[in-house]
């Protein structure tokens, strides 16, 4: 393999966690990190999918490449089987790129949507160059959990178009709880900062003759976790202090419980009362571009989410046509 594409990852400094392993190394060498991932590039799913919000997914879907492994491995996480399991086949940037080609042919997808792909990032700037030079013009979507490095994300500029980062914790405590993460909401707040100004935010929002599906710019999510509603108030508050009510904010309320927790709340869905007092101090706040994903339209008890994947299936997220509105 090229040894520019295999250098990172010799002490990876990749994401803020620095672990400074050496994930290129063969055999029984051969470190993981907290990611899990060696330097050989992993992918559990490519495909069109119609779960972002509307202008991500438009009509036709966003080409969704979902990679395994992941830095953060949150307690909650909705897709423990590739963030932490064996799901996923080894490809080189080549491979891949025959992927999304044979998916842009077939889907007609609006954008290239890379879902957490921090630990691999060496080999995702790589499959953006080998797109372009095929002559592919689409809009790529760089998916984050918002624990970015910033030196990564300076790099990852002239390869990304949109950046859809999580800000999860305003709580620190919480972030060290439940992601071993204390200095989450510090990092995630520079990281997005550095977005911003990057891209600015998301270009169909508020610009009169704007796109109807984003070519460009920034939406910063957050999911409501059971149990943790002050930390979402705490958490809009913050975003609105640092960005402002032009930021675009996408509250999620699609959690669901795949593993049982120790933290009794995360065994739960969350109730209609802990996302209208969320929801509400958004609207209190004043954020002018709010998407939301109703609880209903999330899951229902005894319902599964359409938003929680099976990745042990060849269409992880079939019958998923619902988007936030
Ligand atoms: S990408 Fe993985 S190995 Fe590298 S610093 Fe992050 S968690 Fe550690």
């Amino acid at each position: 393999m090229n040894h520019d594409l295999v250098k990172p990852f010799e002490s990876c400094c990749l994401c803020p966690r620095a672990c400074r392993v050496n994930r290129s190394a063969e055999g029984v060498e051969a470190r993981r990190g907290m990611c899990g991932e060696t330097h050989q590039l992993r992918v559990a799913h490519v495909g069109a999918h119609f779960g972002e919000e509307p202008p991500i997914s438009g009509d036709r879907g966003s080409g969704t490449v979902f990679f395994t492994g992941c830095p953060l491995r949150c307690a909650f996480c909705q897709n423990i089987q590739i963030s932490q399991g064996k799901v996923g086949s080894v490809l080189t940037p080549d491979g891949l790129v025959a992927r999304i080609e044979t998916m842009i042919q077939a889907q007609s997808v609006h954008n290239v949507n890379f879902v957490t792909p921090d630990h691999f990032f060496p080999h995702v700037f790589r499959v953006v160059d080998l797109l372009r030079a095929k002559g592919h013009t689409l809009p790529f979507v760089y998916n984050l959990s918002g624990y970015q490095s910033a030196h990564l994300l300076r790099k990852a500029e002239r390869y990304a178009d949109i950046y859809l980062p999580d800000f999860k914790y305003a709580d620190p405590r919480l972030a060290a709880k439940l992601s071993r993460c204390l200095d989450y909401p510090t990092v995630a707040l520079e990281a997005i900062a550095l977005m911003a100004s990057q891209k600015g935010f998301l270009d169909t929002c508020g610009v009169e003759g704007g796109p109807a599906v984003a070519t460009k710019g920034l939406l910063v999510r957050h999911l409501i976790l059971p149990g943790f509603v002050e930390n979402s108030m705490e958490a809009l508050t913050t975003l609105f202090i640092e960005f402002g009510p032009k930021l675009p904010i996408s509250l999620m309320s699609q959690y669901q419980p795949v593993v049982h927790h120790r933290v009794p709340s995360l065994n739960r869905l969350i109730s209609e009362r802990e996302f209208q007092t969320v929801y509400h101090h958004g609207l209190e706040l004043g954020f002018e571009h709010l998407f939301v994903q109703f609880p209903e339209r999330a899951a229902g008890p005894g319902c599964p989410s359409p938003f929680v994947p099976d990745f042990e299936k060849a269409e992880p997220f079939e019958g998923n046509q619902r988007t936030p509105s």
